[in-house]
């Protein structure tokens, strides 16, 4: 039924009532009481509508639903949807504030800085990685012009120059940061911030990767070249002439066989498309295949020893036998004839530990935290001679992040070095 006739009708019916019961009364009792009894009656509802006004006139200065009176007549229609507008305008509140706590949530996890400003550039607020970037503190400096809060020339020349269209690449801090001026809303802005820092020096790492790896191939690449016009030139070269520029061709072309293969060995173990399959490494086939290469490349000039005593562990065969394969060619590499070379995988306290010990020429100490960088070398000539290509412990460190080990490298010039590899508990396979 129409909701308008529903409020009408009983209202009506309640007066009519009124009237009949007070004709009735006036009928037997006189007219005098029939009209005493509709005045009294008319004005207790009266009263009553009053008082339910009144009730409403103070729920509407605190409006919340648990507080609403039950009313009477039409008073219990009113009051029953007002109550449920007010449990639904509850709900949208609580959906709203929790909307509001998950954005404020993502904006603090969110990587990059964003500081909320007016068109004055008044703050608003701001992120954690906008306090962090900028230096700023959103309770501290709300309120206050970000001018005055980033003190910095070119980013005065950004806001002045106003060309919010490009980002601005500024240094802040020792960090490299990019900034944009996004203008929302009329009278609202957003200042986005992008810490660079990290991609910087990867790019900078990758185009002095480049430059070195250019610079390796170029030599062996010259005395090739050089050896090719030769044999143009001269062609009634004498045969031992011949197959001696042939043979220093050879070497030159495995040293640069040898450096594509480990550039292509570290691209693989940096690239997230090759994730490791961690599978049972056998230690004990794996120990005594680098044994056998050790001695193969020692050619007997050096003293070799074995000594396994340790569980296997998770992690790739392949991998693992290129990282030990390159510390124990390293230690025959750098210990001349006579010397010994100590191979071990051990229990350890934390985990396993594979170790090789050389007496060798060592290391000076300040190099040593600088080994595993790509194409670093103590000695070029030496590591040249021995057909080192400069990242085998590159390589290395790059095995052993993908295995959460670590290496630690202890050396004392003219009497050796000793490189340790420490696995976490957690490698051993169960
Ligand atoms: P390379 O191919 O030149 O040997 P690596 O990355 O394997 O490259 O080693 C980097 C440098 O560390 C070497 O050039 C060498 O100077 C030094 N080095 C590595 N292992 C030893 C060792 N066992 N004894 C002395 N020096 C070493």
């Amino acid at each position: 039924m129409n909701p308008q006739l529903l409020f009408w009708v009983p209202a009506v019916l309640r007066i009519v009532g009124v009237f009949l019961v007070s004709g009735v009364l006036g009928y037997f009792f006189g007219h005098v009481v029939g009209l005493v009894v509709c005045i009294v009656v008319l004005c207790a509802i009266l009263g009553i509508q009053i008082s339910y006004l009144q009730l409403l006139n103070v729920w509407l200065d605190h409006p919340d639903s648990a507080k609403l009176p039950d009313g009477w007549g039409s008073w219990t229609d009113v009051f029953s949807r007002l109550y449920r507008l007010r449990r639904s305008d509850e709900k949208h509140q609580i959906e709203l504030i929790e909307w509001l706590a998950r954005f404020r949530q993502a904006m603090t996890l969110l990587p990059d800085g964003v500081v909320i400003m007016d068109d004055v550039l008044f703050l608003e607020w701001c992120n954690p990685a906008a306090e962090r970037h900028l230096g700023l503190q959103n309770e501290r400096d709300k309120g206050m012009r970000v001018t005055n809060l980033i003190r910095n020339p070119d980013f005065m020349d950004y806001i002045i120059l106003g060309r919010y269209e490009q980002p601005l690449t500024l240094a802040l801090k020792d960090r490299k940061l990019i900034m944009q001026i996004i203008p929302f809303e009329n009278r609202r802005q957003i200042l986005v911030t992008h810490d660079a820092t990290e991609t910087d020096r990867i790019e900078m790492m990758r185009r002095d990767f480049i430059a070195n790896a250019s610079h390796e191939l170029r030599t062996p690449l010259t005395v090739i070249n050089g050896f090719l016009e030769i044999a143009l030139m001269q062609p009634n070269l004498d045969a031992r002439t011949r197959t001696s520029h042939l043979t220093l061709m050879t070497e030159q072309g495995l040293r640069m066989q040898n450096l594509v293969e480990d550039m292509l060995t570290l691209t693989r173990l940096e690239s997230v498309e090759f994730p490791m399959r961690p599978e049972r490494v056998d230690i004990h086939s794996l120990m005594e295949h680098i044994r056998q290469e050790v001695e193969a490349l020692s050619a007997g000039n050096h003293v070799i020893t074995l000594d396994i005593d340790g569980p296997d562990v998770r992690g790739s065969t392949d991998e693992l036998r290129s990282a030990f394969s390159n510390l124990a060619s390293n230690a025959v590499r750098y210990t001349p004839a006579g010397g010994t070379i100590a191979i071990s995988w051990q229990k350890g306290v934390t985990g396993p530990v594979f170790a090789v010990q050389d007496s060798g020429i060592g290391i000076l100490p300040e190099h040593i935290s600088r080994l595993t960088e790509r194409f670093y070398r103590v000695d070029k000539s030496r590591s040249r001679e021995t057909k080192g290509t400069g990242l085998g412990l590159a390589i290395v460190k790059h095995v052993l992040l993908r295995h959460a080990a670590v290496l630690a490298i202890e050396s004392t010039p003219g009497q050796g070095s000793l490189f340790k590899v420490r696995f976490p508990a957690s490698a051993v396979n169960q």
